[in-house]
């Protein structure tokens, strides 16, 4: 067996499994292998009944002696309740929607019991439990580990699937032996056996921060060999002409502080004529385009040609309308490049360009390929480059090496991270909101609010302004009970707004329908579209001021704030209602997050909290080693180590290895 192959080959696996477990993004031995526990039953302690703490979770042995209640409470709520019983105590174990467990218990018999342990006027309950019969568990006193599971698969079947794996040891050590022996890691073998099956605590612990190490040792590794590939002695030097500050004076509004200090700090390089490789963050709204718009005018008068990659043709299109309004009276040649350009009017461009007739190309991933040629291109600019992967950033940047680089990003991050997160980058900020945006009145509401909310969204379209309102995407096999289908909310604000113009925008729409539609959005042919997060980034119409998230819930806070974003462009009150169907407290406490505050730090920050890292900083779809386990902020300090050991083993190795060398292939780049 090797690491590769499929998890068909494993005893247990048949066609149905496999679908499921590729659902759970298992496809591989390997995957499966990194598949991790997200908890852990810790049943080397067990407790007596009398020695519970309310409130807690606990592991106890009992008996079973008895079904005591068996019955529908309301929709979508049954109980099943158990009599139990240990040397010390009697007690009530509870099942919710469990309507089957009954069947599999045999009376009498001693059970693990793991579950949520409560006192109610002298009486015991265990809520919510994981049972497991003694005579089945093969070592009592052991750490279990419990997965993140899908319908269809539960935790037995993983344990007999990795009960296959763990003994053959598949993994090569691939962290430097010295590192290990300085930091007392476990061989990389020893450590996936322990976060699965841990022998004991400290084992435990010590496994899991190997794999900590190792994630950001990796990660730190490729991050730095991008710095060295980006690392040239000198860029363009470019001259700064009178022209420039023409634009900025033409411009339909002042320049806000943060701007215009990100702009001297750009411009400083490129005078230079310094290698420009920068990130610049700036909130949502904060009007990073218009710094991209003179960059590339300043290009163009120094005879370059720009490039502007985003990460939807929706927002490309955009952009294209935005530059041309701009600079094309100022006889700057600006041309879109998108996957549904036709193919004559595509070939014109790639010829055009190649001859150096077109200045800035701006488009989506359909400009990185290996045909599109420039006569000269001088400048670089990636939009929301949390969407794009580290490998699509050096595809653009290899067309011209010495080009000026500019990553534009929403998401901030703490400075002290984002110096090791992208050490091949400088930073800079715009940390100030243009003037005179009023603040967006955010509410969260639940389906009694519903109503009440589409009137009031109803009034804002008589007053003449437009709305978004926004479906989360619904897997397949995904219980449909508390979802609200895209197409649904259509038809049914469809009928709702009978005098107003609804359009529905999804993912299946193809980039020309989607474009039109976005097209008569801006010129308010249409009042209201419903839509899924397709215009999550950056869309910007200045009339539009109300945005609805229907199953907010469902959406990360980061992403929330990037829909809020889309309203509260232009001068008018805006308002961003988050229609929060789960009744859960986290998912409360999460829109709380949102309505007490408008600032993307803090938010960002909780979200990193609440849902960890990947997400956040696009890691899953970057082609950057994966981080599973590891969350940067939080291992601020082994992240610290692991930077300067990459930074050394580089150093060492003189540079050759290539990490990236086989990632393309994986992408299919
Ligand atoms: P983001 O940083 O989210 O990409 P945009 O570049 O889309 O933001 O800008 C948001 C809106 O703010 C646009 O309508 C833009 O024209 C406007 N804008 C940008 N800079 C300023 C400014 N200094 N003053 C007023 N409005 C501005
Ligand atoms: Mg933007």
């Amino acid at each position: 067996m090797k690491i590769n192959d499929s998890i068909e080959i494993l005893k247990g696996v048949g066609p149905k499994t496999l679908k499921l477990l590729n659902n759970l993004g298992i496809f591989t031995i390997e995957d499966l292998l990194y598949h991790y526990p997200n908890r852990y039953e810790d049943s080397s302690k067990i407790l007596k009944l009398n020695e519970g703490v309310p409130g807690e979770k606990g592991t106890f042995r009992c008996r079973i002696l008895k079904n005591t209640q068996d019955r529908r409470i309301r929709k979508g709520l049954y109980i099943s309740t158990f009599l139990i019983e240990d040397e010390t105590a009697r007690a009530s174990l509870t099942f919710f929607n469990n309507r089957f467990i009954g069947k599999s218990i045999h009376y009498g018999e001693e059970y693990l019991v793991y579950g949520r342990f409560e006192r109610f006027k002298g009486l015991i309950q265990i809520s919510s439990p994981e049972i497991e019969r003694l005579s089945e568990i093969k070592n009592i006193g052991r750490i279990r580990a419990i997965y993140p599971l899908t319908q269809g698969i539960n935790n037995n079947l993983l344990e007999k699937l990795f009960a296959q794996v763990l003994p053959l040891n598949l993994f090569e050590n691939k962290l430097p032996k010295d590192l290990r022996e300085k930091y007392g890691l476990m061989e990389k073998n020893m450590a996936i056996e322990n976060i699965h099956r841990p022998s004991n605590r400290k084992a435990y612990i010590r496994a899991r921060n190997t794999l900590i190490y190792e994630e950001l040792f990796f990660f730190e590794l490729s991050i730095l060999q991008l710095k060295n590939n980006n690392i040239k002695d000198s860029g363009i030097k470019f001259e700064i002409h009178d022209e420039v500050f023409d634009l900025i004076k033409n411009l339909p509004f002042k320049l806000t502080s943060g701007q215009e200090k990100v702009l001297d700090e750009i411009f400083k390089d490129m005078e230079e004529g310094k290698a420009v490789n920068r990130l610049l963050q700036g909130d949502v709204g904060s009007g990073k385009t218009i710094v991209t718009v003179i960059l590339s005018y300043i290009a163009k008068l120094n005879g370059y040609q720009s490039a502007i990659m985003a990460p939807t043709e929706i927002l490309a299109s955009q952009h294209f309308q935005s530059f041309r309004s701009l600079l094309e009276s100022r006889g700057v040649h600006v041309r879109l490049l998108v996957g549904s350009t036709p193919p004559k009017i595509k070939e014109e461009i790639l010829n055009a360009l190649k001859n150096g007739l077109i200045d800035i190309l701006i488009g989506t991933h359909a400009i990185i390929e290996e045909n599109v040629e420039f006569f000269n291109l001088g400048l670089n600019v990636i939009d929301e480059q949390h969407r794009f992967g580290v490998i699509q950033r050096k595809k653009l940047q290899e067309k011209n090496r010495s080009a000026a680089n500019i990553v534009m990003s929403a998401t901030p991050i703490p400075r002290s991270l984002s110096l090791i997160l992208y050490a091949d980058l400088d930073l800079s900020v715009i940390d100030t909101m243009p003037m005179g945006r009023k603040k967006i009145k955010t509410l969260s509401i639940n389906s009694s609010q519903e109503k009440d909310a589409l009137n009031f969204i109803g009034q804002e379209l008589k007053n003449g302004r437009q709305a978004y309102v926004i479906c989360s995407l619904i897997e397949e096999n995904e219980n449909l009970e508390n979802l609200e289908a895209v197409e649904d909310v259509y038809e049914k604000l469809k009928s709702f707004y009978k005098d107003f113009n609804v359009a529905l925008l999804h993912g299946r729409l193809t980039g020309q329908e989607k474009n039109q539609v976005m097209e008569d959005f801006k010129e308010n042919k249409i009042q209201l579209i419903v839509s899924t997060t397709v215009i999550e980034v950056g869309i910007n119409v200045a009339n539009a001021s109300v945005i609805m998230v229907y199953n907010a819930e469902r959406f990360g806070l980061a992403t929330l704030h990037q829909l809020r974003g889309r309203v509260g462009r232009g001068s008018y009150q805006s308002y961003c209602i988050l229609y929060n169907k789960s009744k859960t407290e986290i998912s409360w406490q999460r829109m709380k997050i949102l309505t007490d505050s408008q600032d993307g730090f803090y938010i960002a920050n909780k979200d990193m909290e609440l849902r960890g890292f990947g997400d956040i900083l696009g890691t899953r779809q970057s082609g950057l080693p994966n981080l599973r386990l590891a969350n940067p902020l939080r291992n601020i300090n082994i992240l610290k180590y692991a930077h300067e050991d990459a930074g050394k083993y580089l150093d060492e190795n003189n540079n050759t290895i290539n990490i990236f060398k086989n990632e393309s292939k994986k992408l299919n780049l």
